[in-house]
């Protein structure tokens, strides 16, 4: 390869539009590496034999606000118009979350929801989402009674299951994700953008890092690579690295606690296991959802395949880093490794590990790009 050669370690989504523009609008060479045996990181999909799509490490589904993001992506693939719902089990009832006036009138009887929506209406704007910890504040008696129903039999069990904590003591952003939601629309998303890439995200990420200046290494790990390319003498004019940043530095501050998830995955011998691609069950079972794959793409099968959902710690050798934590003390260790990073010349750090931030795709996205007109500008 001719010099300049960058290195991006990582071919997720960040690491893959990094390495895309770099080889694309600087027309230099890029090296990716992943210690994992295939590209695009956690949002990986696949076929399996029953012609299912798979999305190895849980349900992906693609939103966002902005036209940046979505202009870009577009590049690499088309999407379907799926619009997502999130189905939940709530003592029993299966209703629609976020919790919207037509999950009150699901859960409820019909005279104490019309009395709970007047109430809500004379005190709140019809559409306003509004988080569970603020919506908790509540002087009313009624709606009081409707907030500490909905913190309880959506927010407590979930938020324990997969934060190993309660809702007050994970970052009020985490649960805002999922706001009570003063209107009928049932969708979780309601980005203007939104679907699942009709030939996987796994099509779109090789088709960006399918450029003459990228050349990707799997099953190779930065630390065992970066001993080798020192022993040669092999200089990179950047890295771009979306590894954890702690461990880069190899947990000089400390470790940076992420969760992590376990999928177990099972094949049924019936069209459909259950009604929705995602089923949240919020007061049941030691699992936080099942995801049923062929919903997304719409796949037939006389089979089906499903995923339980269960979320455990992260520990270092035992399983992978799935979620940072978003908590104070968390993002003041985060930002002394960060201070680290910036004294070094020529490295930049991004994505979810790499920035310690639970960024969806876009905005996993939206970084790189955003990085890389930095890192061209300066
Ligand atoms: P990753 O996909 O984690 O890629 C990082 C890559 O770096 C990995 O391939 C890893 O193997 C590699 N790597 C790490 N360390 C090293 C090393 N030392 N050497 C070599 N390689 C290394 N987002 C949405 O928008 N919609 C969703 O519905 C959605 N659902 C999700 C569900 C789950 C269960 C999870 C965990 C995430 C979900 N996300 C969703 C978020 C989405 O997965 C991330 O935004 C996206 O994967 C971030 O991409 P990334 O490239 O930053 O990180
Ligand atoms: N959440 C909850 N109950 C639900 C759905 C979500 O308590 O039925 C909370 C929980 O704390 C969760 C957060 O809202 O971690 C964000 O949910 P989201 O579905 O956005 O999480 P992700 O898909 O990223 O795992």
């Amino acid at each position: 390869m001719s010099e300049p050669l960058n290195l991006v370690v990582g071919a997720g989504f960040s690491g893959a539009v990094i390495a895309n523009l770099i080889a694309e609008k600087l027309n230099q060479k890029v090296l990716v590496i992943d210690k994992k045996d295939h590209i695009a990181g956690n949002c990986y999909d696949y076929r399996d034999n029953n012609g299912i799509m798979i999305h190895k490490y849980g349900s992906h589904i693609f939103h966002t606000q902005s036209e940046k993001v979505w202009n870009f992506i577009s590049q690499f693939g088309d999407f379907n118009q799926y619009m997502h719902k999130v189905y939940a089990v709530i003592d029993g009832i299966e209703t629609t979350i976020p919790f919207n006036f037509n999950t009150l009138y699901n859960v409820f009887p019909k005279t104490l929801a019309k009395r709970l929506e007047k109430k809500l209406l004379e005190r709140f704007e019809y559409n306003k989402k509004i988080p569970i910890l603020e919506f908790l504040k509540q002087d009313d008696a009624d709606l009081k009674f409707l907030a500490d129903y909905v913190y309880e039999k959506v927010f407590l069990h979930y938020t324990a299951k997969q934060w190993g904590v309660s809702p007050d003591d994970v970052d009020g952003a985490v649960t805002a994700r999922v706001p009570v939601y003063l209107s009928k629309d049932d969708r979780y998303f309601q980005d203007k953008y939104q679907g699942i890439p009709l030939n996987g995200y796994t099509k779109l990420v090789e088709k960006m890092l399918n450029h003459p200046n990228v050349e990707v290494c799997l099953n190779t790990d930065f630390r065992e690579f970066k001993n080798e390319a020192d022993k040669k003498g092999k200089e990179f004019a950047k890295v771009f690295y979306t590894g954890a940043i702690d461990e880069y530095f190899d947990y000089e501050f400390g470790a940076l606690p992420y969760r992590s998830v376990n999928f177990k995955f099972e094949e049924h011998n019936r069209e459909f296991y259950q009604q929705n691609s995602v089923v949240n069950y919020p007061c049941n079972y030691d699992f936080t959802r099942i995801h049923e794959y062929k919903y997304y793409l719409n796949d037939k099968s006389d089979k089906t395949v499903i995923a339980k959902e269960y979320s455990e710690f992260f520990e270092i050798g035992k399983n992978e880093r799935y979620y940072p934590i978003p908590k104070g003390e968390n993002t003041a260790l985060y930002e002394k490794y960060l201070s680290k990073a910036k004294e070094l010349k020529n490295l930049y750090f991004l994505g979810r590990l790499g920035d310690y931030k639970y960024y969806d795709m876009d905005k996993a996205i939206l970084r790189a790009l955003e990085l890389f007109d930095e890192v061209r500008n300066a």
